[in-house]
């Protein structure tokens, strides 16, 4: 059934982007306005301080679901079924974005690094099995490398992904790094309960999967003074949390922002807060703009 739903949440988009909004052919359902208005707005101005750069990080938790309930409540919000996933990733593709793992981010602001124009990471988190069953074919599709930040004690279990799975996405070129090991608040853990979180899931990576994780995710982007050291003494170089737009302070790579994906929400609120949109592009033909 969720294959049966692509083509006709796609459609809107793929008409919107192979003709623009002036080419609607008679019985077709027109295009988003709301999505034309906002994809072909100027790009916003932001006022950069020394340093600071623009790298949109979005976060992702459950993917591939219709609808998403626990205790009679709707976590939907957490929930980007495939089709829009898709159609997300389509349209960055179009707006000439280049996805880069968190842990090249890291590089980048280190200096070691240099990122490709229109940078932007995709992440995912707590390991959930839909990541593999669902995002990661899409994602293999359009030829994008993501973040997954597994919570290493929950890996296995039902629900979530395996380490063959894990080892399977590792090898086509994903980042698999640390969301702690309980997905403990470490805002409230003490120093001693978040190192065993902090680097006590990085051991398990590494033996597990061989791989020397760089990216942490803050479980709950909860984060209190004190963690960066542990982070840094543990091995990593660089974390994320919530909290927002894309620009990040090199000063603060142990709390980079990340943009939540919200699975409620249309195409449109997710372009709206790109910093880099179709203007200028062929999806913004002058003529189309101008019949605005
Ligand atoms: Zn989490």
């Amino acid at each position: 059934m969720r294959s049966l739903s692509v083509p006709f949440v796609l459609f809107p988009l793929v008409l919107l982007l192979t003709t623009g909004a002036g080419g609607v052919a008679a019985g077709e359902p027109p295009p988003d306005p709301l999505l034309h208005r906002h994809l072909c707005a100027p790009d916003p101005v932001y006022s950069l301080k020394e340093g600071e750069v623009l790298i949109p990080i979005l976060m992702y938790h459950f993917v591939g679901r219709e609808t998403l309930e626990r205790d009679g409540h709707s976590l939907s919000r957490f929930n980007v079924t495939a089709a829009d996933l898709e159609a997300q990733l389509l349209l960055l593709q179009r707006l000439g974005y280049h996805p880069v793992t968190v842990g090249e981010i890291a590089a980048a602001l280190e200096g070691k690094a240099t990122l490709p124009d229109r940078p932007i990471a995709l992440t995912f988190d707590d390991g959930w099995r839909e990541q593999y069953d669902v995002a990661f074919p899409i994602l293999r599709r359009y030829g994008i490398r993501a973040t997954f930040f597994v919570s290493t004690s929950f890996i296995g279990y039902p629900r979530f992904m395996t380490w063959e799975e894990l080892a399977e996405m590792r090898d086509a070129g994903m980042e698999i790094a640390s969301h702690g090991r309980k997905h403990v608040d470490l805002a409230e853990a003490d120093d001693r309960e978040a190192w065993r979180e902090i680097a006590g899931s990085r051991e398990v990576l590494e033996e597990k999967l061989g791989v020397s994780a760089v990216s942490f995710a803050y479980p709950y982007n909860a984060y209190r003074k004190g963690l960066p050291a542990l982070l840094e003494r543990a091995g990593y170089q660089v974390a994320v949390g919530g909290g927002g737009g894309p620009v990040q302070r090199p000063e603060r790579r142990y709390y980079l922002r990340r943009m939540e994906v919200n699975g409620l929400q249309p195409l449109w609120t997710l372009v709206s807060r790109l910093p880099w949109r179709g203007a200028g592009t062929s999806l913004c033909l002058p003529e189309v703009e101008g019949a605005q």
